[in-house]
């Protein structure tokens, strides 16, 4: 461990300021329970100055070209790949994920970046055929919304910043950030990436705090002209329904359940390697996790032992250890989920196959679960468990299994494994998802859209979508001149 942990404070107008004053809480290592740093929880003053430097950032910021946003944003990626193994420990030390997923996440981030950044000098409008002589030309532009108030969770600390910042800001749009709680270090550093980069003063401000007031003072105020969010349903129907009180443009990204379809012609060992490591990715702790296995019967056995076999052989520990392939979950309150979604599941019928505790002494460490026979009414298989829990059924009815993964209300991601490739472009097609992997999972990259559908949320982040959510469409109808005639 080479790197120390930055200094918290918010970052508004261009400057750093407002350490840890009376009003702060405490940022934890998961792996150890140890005090890493004190929160500074801004107030309202700070998140007022924030607003105003948004505005004045985006008053600059857009009227500069897309190729003068995209060196500055360029700058801030290289920034980013330089400081990644920097980052990465930060990030590791505050939310728990092994050292390597949290490097690799801040590489992919910086891409993220730059896909959204070259992008922007391709939002192209189009000219429209005019149907009267009077008017010269109809041009449809793409033109940023105005500043943007991102709403970020902990689970990836970069990538999800990344997404928002780099979709508003290679848009025109300025931002304010207000990273998760729990992981505010990462924050801190992805922004000194851009400060470091020379954006302009007020294009992005940092704000730290408790969640529930900054959101509500950034949605509410009517310099914001966008919300983006991840985070939970519950959460995210209350700042939806504040977006939509002031008109304000919305993008949500609320979690799934995904389901996962094991069709008896897939090779089950190789499903079962990729899909024991999908699962247990920073704990489980990912909105596209797989976590509703639904195994065509004369599979089902084979699937079993050997999914619940590779769970148990996974090394836990914390992150910066070398040979760690699980860390903790991100903070306390996970471990009473995922003990509470056990005991559910058992009560209602389900079998353990493995795991099922936490584990004694420091840390948030909970043993990577498998629940086989989960019956359909036991709240794992409506409830997003959020962590290191697969539940494995299996089916006897192609139809009926594709009727059971479609049955939630969520709709973010689902996979499908098969070697039939109409069956595979049957059930991808009848599956109720914003995304669907067929015989892989790793389906969120910098250059696809992301998004769900249903009550997992709407619209996209990344890809070209990522940056359309940030711009707005604008008609310019260009009549001649009145009382003129054409002068040919
Ligand atoms: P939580 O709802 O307390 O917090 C989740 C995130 O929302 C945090 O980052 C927090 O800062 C933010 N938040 C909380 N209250 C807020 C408010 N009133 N206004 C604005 N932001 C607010 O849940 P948790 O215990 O930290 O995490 C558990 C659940 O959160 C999971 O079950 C999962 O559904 C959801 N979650 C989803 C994602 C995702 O990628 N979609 C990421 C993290 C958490």
């Amino acid at each position: 461990m080479v790197a120390r942990y930055p200094e918290l404070r918010h970052f508004i107008a261009g400057q750093w300021q407002g350490g840890a004053g009376d009003r702060h809480w405490p940022v934890r290592n998961p792996a150890t329970g140890e005090r890493l740093a004190d929160l500074p929880l801004a107030g309202e003053a700070e998140v007022a100055a924030a607003l105003a430097a948004a505005q004045r950032g985006f008053a600059l910021w857009s009227g500069l070209t897309a190729l003068e946003r995209f060196a500055v944003l360029r700058r801030a990626s290289d920034r980013m790949r330089a400081r990644a193994s920097e980052i990465g420990e930060i990030m590791t030390l505050e939310q728990g994920k092994p050292l390597a997923e949290a490097v690799r996440e801040v590489t992919l981030s910086a891409d993220v970046i730059d896909f959204l950044a070259e992008e922007g000098k391709r939002a192209y409008g189009r000219v429209v055929p005019s149907r009267s002589g009077d008017i010269l030309s109809q041009v449809v532009m793409k033109v940023p919304v105005g500043p943007v108030a991102a709403l970020t969770p902990w689970n990836f600390p970069a990538n999800l910043p990344s997404r928002k910042i780099g979709g508003a800001l290679a848009a025109g749009c300025s931002c304010i950030l207000k990273p998760a709680e729990n992981t505010p270090g990462t924050a801190v550093m992805l922004v000194e990436c851009f400060a470091e980069a020379g954006l302009p003063e007020g294009v992005l401000n940092l704000v730290l705090g408790e969640p529930g007031p900054i959101a509500r003072q950034l949605v509410t105020a009517p310099a914001t002209r966008k919300v983006s969010f991840t985070g939970s349903l519950v959460v995210g129907r209350e700042i939806g329904a504040l977006a939509a009180a002031g008109m304000k443009r919305f993008t949500p990204e609320l979690g799934g359940h995904a389901p996962v379809l094991v069709l008896e012609d897939a090779d089950i060992a190789a499903v079962v390697a990729r899909s024991v490591t999908a699962k247990y990715r920073n704990a489980g702790q990912i909105c596209t996790s797989p976590t509703r296995f639904f195994v065509a019967r004369p599979a089902y056995a084979r699937f079993v032992e050997a999914f619940a076999a590779a769970a148990s052989a996974l090394t836990l520990g914390n992150g910066l250890e070398r040979g760690t392939e699980m860390g903790p979950l991100a903070h306390e309150r996970r471990l009473a989920a995922m003990e509470r979604l056990v005991a559910q599941t058992q009560a209602a019928g389900g079998r353990l196959a493995t795991g099922g505790r936490r584990l004694d002494g420091a840390g948030y460490f909970f043993q990577p679960t498998v629940m086989r026979d989960v019956p359909a009414e036991a709240p794992l298989m409506r409830e997003e468990p959020f962590g290191p829990i697969a539940a494995i059924m299996p089916f006897d009815s192609l139809g009926l299994a594709v009727a059971m993964a479609n049955s939630l209300a969520y709709g973010l991601a689902a996979y499908v494994f098969t070697a039939d490739l109409e069956r595979a472009h049957g059930v991808s097609a009848a599956l109720e998802a914003g995304m669907v992997g067929v015989n892989h999972y790793g389906i969120s990259q910098p250059e696809t859209p992301f998004g769900g559908v249903k009550e997992s949320g709407y619209g996209s982040e990344s890809g070209m979508e990522g940056l359309l959510g940030y711009m707005d469409t604008k008609l310019i109808s260009l009549g001649r001149p009145v009382g003129r005639s054409a002068p040919l």
